[in-house]
């Protein structure tokens, strides 16, 4: 299993620092996702947005907002105390791109401050279609999909509701909306040289048959990485009665997958306002810090 990434993409920006999408450097280059980001446009069944995104994130997790304006003043503390700090993400609580104001104006804020750090984004791919040319003048170099299903049949059964601008939409109808713009915005996130991961959640009996199918069809869209994460029971969600995959299935998926594509198994499924290396939990300084901002 391998799932280094290309070597470079951006003149100063060295991709080979990003420990998420590169195993090598995982134990030496930390990471940091500012949490600025609390909104959501759709709601999946195996979340409950009374916590947090499971997107990058385990429910109940984010101990503040970041105001985005607070976002450098932040960086600069967390960058005296992790000198070893590599990459900037956004990854919740809810979704970058149903924020868009806020995410757009933190990446903005923090490419000028410094020109060197990885900048990573994590989403379900519903909003960011608008917003990928500035990505990429922005030289973000990692994005993130969350994919669950290639089949609006399948993907009808795990988001209750999208929204997309002012328009609520159910059913069919939602799950082939978003699909599209899933599909799309990583053909425009590749086209633009952006390295992009997909995360798919294994979900016993609603999509865990449909895993080559997502696999084949992100690899010959130009997607780098697929995670093929366990789908974990939240309290309150509408799964929350669904069973978690066995770990057996699990690395059954995984095998199968990366027929099509490399698989990332070393994700933490990290808080959105983690700080620090990515297996290391993050400490009471660390966590009371955020508060303050
Ligand atoms: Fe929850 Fe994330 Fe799904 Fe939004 S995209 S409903 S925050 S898991
Ligand atoms: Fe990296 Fe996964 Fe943690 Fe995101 S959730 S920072 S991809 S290890």
């Amino acid at each position: 299993t391998t799932c280094d990434a290309p070597a470079s993409l951006g003149p100063k920006v060295d991709l080979s620092r990003h420990p998420c999408f590169n195993k090598k450097s995982h134990h030496q280059h930390a990471r940091v996702h500012l949490p600025v980001a609390p909104r959501c446009n759709l709601q999946c069944n195996f979340c409950n947005r009374k916590f947090d995104c499971m997107n990058e994130s385990r429910p109940g997790v984010t101990s503040a907002v970041l105001p985005p304006d607070q976002a450098v003043p932040y960086l600069e503390e967390i960058r005296a105390k992790h000198e070893n700090l590599t990459v900037v993400g956004i990854a919740g609580p809810g979704d970058p791109f149903a924020n868009p104001v806020e995410t757009m104006a933190t990446l903005v804020a923090v490419r000028k401050r410094y020109s060197d750090m990885i900048l990573c984004l994590a989403s379900n791919g519903l909003g960011i279609g608008p917003h990928i040319d500035n990505l990429a003048a922005l030289e973000v170099s990692h994005v993130t999909i969350t994919l669950n299903a290639v089949d609006p049949e399948i993907g009808a059964r795990i988001y209750a509701w999208i929204r997309d601008g002012r328009r609520p939409m159910r059913g069919l109808d939602a799950a082939k909306l978003l699909l599209d713009r899933q599909l799309d915005a990583i053909q425009r996130l590749k086209a633009h040289g952006i390295i992009v991961k997909i995360n798919s959640i294994i979900m016993p009996g609603i999509n865990d048959h449909h895993f080559l199918d997502i696999a084949r069809t992100v690899s010959d869209l130009g997607a780098d990485l697929m995670n093929c994460m366990s789908f974990i029971p939240v309290k309150g969600a509408a799964f929350e009665d669904l069973p978690a995959p066995a770990n057996l299935d699990v690395i059954r998926t995984r095998l199968q997958c990366e027929k099509h594509l490399p698989q990332m198994t070393h994700c933490a499924r990290c808080r959105a306002d983690a700080v620090g290396l990515i297996h290391e939990s993050i400490d009471n300084e660390d966590m009371t810090r955020l508060n303050r901002f």
